[in-house]
């Protein structure tokens, strides 16, 4: 029950509806007697700049997730950024300090590794690729380099956008061997799909026939995509005998994230 004490956080994007988060957060806010509510907040993109505004000022509001469209458009707007939400241009969460300053930090990627540690995949000195350079794919990428991948090679159907997080992460973490290059997938501990391919009933993967031949049984292989839960990527690794790390785990993982950086869960939601 909302209750004139209540402490609240926010997610805000547009549309807001098909958003997990509230029910998700409430849940948990409630089972363990948290004295919080999680709201969600549609707004239009010529309202952003007065709901900063209005969060800078607002006492009884911790922080806010921050979804489609509004990840890159909040990030110059901000009082202070993670070095990885500067780096990575883009914001998923903000967290309003006590004075009213507003302090963004991109977790997808922490969520991602997080998810990875509760299967047993720790990334530190692996070579780990990673399909899909878009929001989530960088995130996982500079994460992935955070947590100190000996080598990390990105795949896109677009070479441009590739070709950029390359640049961006090369100059970021210049003792990790970066490459766009992918002829095998045999040197891989790590095999991550970060792009849509695969969703729903699609069938599709992420990969050529003739990449997934040279999947090895000793990869790690994750996807981001949430339905289906099991992908056919992460099917064909289960038959290959790899471990996986599913979308969902993912999602569950970065919610924990995401409670944490707002001062609202313990880092398991
Ligand atoms: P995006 O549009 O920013 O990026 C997707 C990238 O995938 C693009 O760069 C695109 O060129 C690339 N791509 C598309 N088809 C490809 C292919 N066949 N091979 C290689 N690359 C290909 O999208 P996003 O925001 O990064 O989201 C990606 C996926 O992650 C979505 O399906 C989204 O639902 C999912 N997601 C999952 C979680 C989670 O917690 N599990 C969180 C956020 C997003």
């Amino acid at each position: 029950m909302v209750i004139g004490s209540t402490e609240l956080v926010a997610i805000v994007g547009s549309p807001i509806a098909q958003v997990k988060s509230p029910e998700n957060f409430n849940r948990w806010f409630a089972s363990h007697d948290h004295n919080v509510v999680m709201l969600p907040i549609d707004i239009h993109d010529e309202g952003l700049d007065a709901f900063l505004d209005t969060l800078r000022a607002w006492q009884n509001l911790r922080g806010c997730v921050v979804t489609v469209p509004y990840k890159q458009q909040v990030v110059a707007r901000l009082d202070e950024l993670s070095e990885r939400a500067r780096a990575l241009r883009s914001v998923n969460v903000i967290r309003r300090e006590a004075d009213g300053r507003l302090l963004g930090d991109n977790v997808d990627g922490e969520g991602f590794l997080n998810a990875g540690r509760q299967q047993g995949f720790e990334a530190n000195g692996k070579h780990a690729l990673v399909v899909g350079a878009g929001g989530v794919g960088s995130a996982i990428a500079y994460s992935l380099c955070q947590a100190g991948v000996a080598s990390l090679s990105l795949s896109d159907v677009s070479a441009e956008r590739a070709a950029a997080l390359a640049e961006l992460l090369a100059s970021a973490f210049p003792s990790i061997s970066i490459s766009t290059a992918v002829n095998s997938l045999s040197p891989f501990d790590l095999v991550a799909n970060a792009s849509p391919v695969g969703m729903g009933d699609s069938g599709e993967l992420p990969l050529s026939a003739e990449l997934l031949a040279s999947l090895p049984a000793t990869a790690h292989v994750a996807d981001v995509v949430t339905v289906p839960e099991l992908t056919p990527l992460l099917r064909l690794a289960l038959e290959r005998g790899c471990t996986i790390q599913t979308g969902p785990q993912m999602a569950l993982a970065q919610a924990g994230n995401l409670g944490n950086f707002m001062g609202v869960t313990p880092l398991q939601l």
